[in-house]
């Protein structure tokens, strides 16, 4: 019942609503036969109903952006792993519309065949030490005749232990000047490239995060994006990207939160009434109801920006502002869920099962939340640094 409820809360654009519903249709019965599959079994089934593939420009369409994000809340509104839709959004928004439009041809023809998910990409910037400030980097890239030569680390990388090729972040110059930096798209096979240590998660369990050891390994000049000292330059574009949309990836598990959360106040006897017709759950459900709604309009309007040609770097504020956003309302929403569902909350075999581990991690993962604050108090003229 509530889930139809909750569809006329969703006032977008017929045509975006429409693409939501038609990818909800399209993936649940593809999701029933997938069942206990795995991580890499559930991704290729996906990749075929296309969720990875970037529409080209359609002007009797919504935007390609759009379009995909709305594929990604369709496909989580049927009920989708929230690890996959996760790794799912990373992927589309972090890593392959930065390489389509922000930086270039070549880039983008080298991983076009992503599209088809039989290639996997992950985006490796954190090491052991850290993952907020870039310029304690360790791992290094030395030119060596007209390619370069990798050294290092690179840990709690999403989807490190099945991706296919990296997007990795190196140090190619001492010191924190802003050129001091280079990023490297290759395969993940060539000599010196070993998988390290496998970490199991509490937050998005399904997708695998792992750690990338370079050990002298030989990259050929054609890996390096942009130029040698770009590297922070792509780093803006591909982190506005992701802050921007990852959490585009929560729309579906947000919506199904509300929808059993709704219906179980209106279903359950309390105190010789319906739960719901208290005035304290009917405000929690209506404040799960507005984060929703805020959470939609934002990331809807973030796509229809970038989908309108704004450069994702002249957006780096209200992609911060946005993620913190939405990040911070997926936890309050499931707040609300969790007090409104008792004990139940706590019991994984029930429908009402809370998953508090996956919002809490939003406001690390793509920049931590407290330090997105200061980067927008920056932006605003205060003279403070992280
Ligand atoms: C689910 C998940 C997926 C991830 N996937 C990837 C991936 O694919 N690729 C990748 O490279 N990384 C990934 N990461 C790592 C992530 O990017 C880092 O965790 C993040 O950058 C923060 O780094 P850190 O964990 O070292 O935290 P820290 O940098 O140690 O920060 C932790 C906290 O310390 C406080 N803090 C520290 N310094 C300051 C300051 N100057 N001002 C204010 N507060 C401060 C803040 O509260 C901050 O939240 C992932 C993380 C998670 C949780």
């Amino acid at each position: 019942m509530s889930a139809a409820a909750t569809a006329a809360l969703c006032t977008g654009a017929p045509e975006t609503e429409g693409f939501v519903d038609s990818y909800r249709e399209l993936a649940t019965p593809v999701l029933k036969q997938l069942a206990g599959q795995d991580f890499r079994a559930q991704w290729q089934a996906m990749a075929d109903l296309g969720v990875l593939r970037l529409a080209a420009p359609d002007a009797t369409a919504p935007g390609p952006v759009t379009r995909s994000l709305a594929m990604i809340e369709g496909i989580g509104l049927a009920g989708a792993d929230p690890g996959l839709c996760y790794a799912l959004a990373s992927q589309i928004f972090g890593m392959q519309f930065p390489l389509r439009d922000a930086l270039g041809a070549d880039a983008w023809r080298a991983v076009a065949d992503v599209q088809e998910g039989r290639e996997l990409l992950c985006h490796a910037l954190t090491e052991r030490g850290g993952g907020s400030d870039p310029f304690s980097m360790e791992t290094r890239a030395r030119r060596d005749g007209d390619g370069f030569v990798l050294d290092g680390a690179k840990t709690f990388i999403t989807a490190a232990p099945v991706a296919d090729r990296a997007i990795v972040f190196a140090r190619t110059a001492e010191g924190r000047s802003p050129f001091a930096l280079s990023a490297f798209l290759f395969p993940l096979d060539l000599p010196g490239i070993r998988r390290g240590e496998t970490f199991t998660k509490t937050a998005l369990p399904t997708v695998p995060m792992g750690e990338l050891l370079f050990e002298g390994a030989r990259l050929p000049a054609s890996a390096l994006l942009g130029q040698e000292g770009s590297g922070l330059a792509v780093m803006a574009s591909t982190t506005a990207w992701e802050r921007s949309l990852v959490l585009g990836y929560a729309l579906g598990p947000m919506r199904r939160l509300l929808a059993r959360t709704t219906d179980w106040a209106a279903e359950r006897d309390h105190f010789g009434r319906r739960m719901g017709a208290s005035h304290q759950v009917a405000g929690r459900v209506s404040e799960m109801a507005l984060a929703l709604h805020r959470s939609r309009v934002q990331l809807y309007a973030m796509a229809a920006r970038l989908d309108a040609g704004t450069p994702a770097r002249q957006l780096a504020a209200a992609a911060a502002l946005t993620k913190i956003s939405v990040s911070e309302d997926y936890v309050r929403m499931t707040e609300h869920a969790t007090a409104l569902s008792g004990v139940r909350a706590f019991l994984p075999g029930f429908d009402l099962a809370a998953d508090l581990a996956a919002p809490m991690a939003a406001l690390t993962y793509a920049g931590p939340n407290d330090l997105l604050r200061v980067g927008v108090a920056r932006q605003l003229g205060l003279p403070v640094e992280n």
